[in-house]
């Protein structure tokens, strides 16, 4: 609604501005969702658990010390089942990373199929829906095994599930989607009971078709009041499409990431096959790290207690950058952003075609946003708009100055946009 010499003078104002905050020499990074140093600290002690006067035998006899133990440790397949509402009989422990076991599954369907299908390789022209704005890493994994990317746009509710739902019925060369059914990455919004009931209720042309469902941040709530996300293993049951879902979840945001304890929960049928290709992979998983994890959290109780301690020094981020953002932004009509009651993201929707533009603003003042484009597929954001903003990494006082700059660069970019 401003005139033109309004925005020119307001204009020279946010450049006279952001010139003195590059004079600061800021060095800050809200890019990648990653603890802070002090949640880290968090689980220093489940490193004392385990030393050389340790049992390292397991419930059923198992010397932790040795090869074997495919699937995991009975407690540590219980304890992660109740994390993902499944059953132990349906849970594979892995690795460090769930990222890993959801690449690994897709290299699985790639070269030896799921049941119900041929090798994912000999689709000539496959594709994956990937809900937008979502995880860049998803979206790679299937960039590189050659899938076209087909975007589905993301809803307060979820996936738009009419565009799923008349594009797996038709297309038999859609093998799969991703999603974050809880705090989703960025958007931060659950997954409706609604959603969740026609996830479970799909008919996919393809028989081969998974939904791969990554419950990255099922406990990893930020209020007193935090979503309830429907079960999907239930609602599948109770349509006899157990086979449809492939869940993913990790600890690497409950003690550390990139030496947590990831796991893997699918039906019978599903894991067979998953279970035999990870066979010939590893001899077993390290399952001193799973002994750790059991004697630190012990049980969900454990688990809820930990993340507790996690949303005391989180939550106050995230209310320093709602704040600046509703201080410096609101009733401008150049941003709108996500309210989370969970997980790690902020989402920022900026003016049309200054997304780039913002990122690079942030940039050259010293603070490193995601990429713009990240959130979408083969990195394109079609209106060039979504920011995620991460703010758990930097200490409190560091991410009130960068939100602040974000809302210099995001009214700059406005400016500049609406001169040309
Ligand atoms: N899934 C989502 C949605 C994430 O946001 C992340 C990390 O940011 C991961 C998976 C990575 O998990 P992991 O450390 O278990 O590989």
């Amino acid at each position: 609604k401003m005139s033109e010499k309004e925005l020119r003078d307001l204009k020279a104002e946010l450049a006279e501005k952001f010139e003195a905050y590059k004079a600061q020499g800021l060095k800050l990074n809200m890019a990648r969702g990653k603890p802070g140093a002090e949640q880290l600290a968090l689980s220093m002690k489940m490193l004392d658990v385990l030393n050389s006067q340790s049992d390292m035998q397991t419930s059923d006899g198992l010397d932790c010390r040795n090869y074997g133990g495919p699937d995991g440790l009975p407690e540590m397949r219980e304890l992660l089942a109740q994390m993902m509402g499944l059953q132990a009989e349906n849970v594979l422990v892995g690795g460090n990373s769930s990222l890993n076991l959801m690449f690994d599954t897709v290299s699985c369907a790639m070269t030896h199929g799921l049941p119900g299908g041929k090798p994912w390789c000999l689709q000539a022209d496959r594709k994956f829906l990937c809900p937008a704005p979502g995880y860049d890493r998803h979206f790679s994994v299937t960039e590189y095994f050659g899938f076209e990317l087909i975007t589905v746009p993301m809803l307060p509710t979820g996936p738009d599930m009419d565009m799923v739902e008349r594009l797996v019925r038709s297309d038999a060369s859609i093998k799969g989607i991703w999603c974050v059914p809880k705090y989703s990455n960025p958007t931060g919004i659950t997954y409706s009971d609604e959603t969740v009931r026609r996830f479970a209720a799909l008919k996919p042309a393809a028989p081969d078709f998974r939904i791969f469902w990554d419950n990255a941040y099922c406990v990893h709530d930020l209020t007193d009041t935090p979503d309830v996300l429907l079960n999907l293993w239930d609602e599948c049951r109770k349509n006899g499409t157990e086979d449809l879902p492939l869940f993913f979840a990790s600890t690497s945001k409950i003690t550390f990431p990139g030496a947590g304890i990831a796991a893997l929960g699918a039906s019978e049928k599903n894991l067979a096959v998953l279970r035999n290709h990870f066979r010939y992979q590893t001899i077993g998983p390290d399952k001193l790290n799973q002994m750790r994890h059991l004697a630190f959290l012990k049980d969900m109780n454990g688990v809820h207690a930990q993340m507790q301690k996690h949303r005391a020094l989180i939550a106050p981020k995230f209310e320093v950058v709602e704040e600046t953002f509703a201080e410096q932004l609101t009733g401008k009509g150049v941003a709108a952003w996500s309210k989370p009651n969970g997980g790690y993201f902020i989402s920022v929707d900026v003016l049309d075609g200054c997304a780039k533009r913002t990122v690079a603003l942030c940039k050259e003042a010293g603070v490193t946003l995601t990429g713009a484009g990240a959130t979408y597929p083969y990195k394109k954001d079609p209106n060039d708009r979504n920011i995620r903003v991460a703010p758990t990494y930097p200490p409190k006082t560091e991410v009130k100055a960068a939100a602040e700059l974000f809302c210099l660069c995001a009214q700059l970019a406005a400016c500049e946009k609406l001169l040309q």
